[in-house]
């Protein structure tokens, strides 16, 4: 075990994660689902092994959305996250929602084919035009 403690919750407070995880990936999504779902121009998402995450609170709100489920605080409305599958061992975690996302660093850009030009992207990143699943990215080990 080790002693990895991220936390984080929606903007009201009644839902709250605890996570006893590194990351396994943390990615900027540009694309367009998430961009609407969450009103921001990117997202900054984290993957965790499912198991390594604790929820409290009332349940997320779930809703699918082109193949994956879509959490939300049932309260406030808070975007938190990301299921692929009811059956996924990972989940996502929007990076913005946690206490201290400054440990959340973007290894790349996911969805750059639909990056608003005045969104500035770090040169020294990988891109990709279209996105790196979720599915495909590698869980860190809890
Ligand atoms: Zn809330
Ligand atoms: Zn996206």
């Amino acid at each position: 075990m080790n002693s990895v403690c991220i936390e984080g919750g929606c903007l009201c407070g009644a839902v709250r994660f605890r996570v006893r995880s590194e990351p396994g990936i943390v990615l900027n999504c540009h694309c367009i689902d998430c961009r609407r779902a969450t009103g921001a121009p990117f997202v900054t998402w984290a993957v965790f092994p499912r198991q390594a995450v604790e929820w409290s609170g009332p349940a997320a709100r779930r809703v699918p959305w082109a193949d994956r489920l879509r959490l939300s605080c049932p309260q406030c409305g808070s975007p938190l996250g990301i299921l692929p599958t009811e059956q996924a061992d990972i989940v996502v975690l929007a990076a913005g929602t946690m206490d201290r996302p400054e440990g959340m660093v973007p290894a790349c850009d996911v969805w750059t084919q639909d990056h608003l030009p005045w969104v500035p992207l770090a040169t020294n990143l990988p891109h990709h035009v279209a996105g790196l699943t979720v599915e495909s990215a590698e869980p860190a080990r809890a």
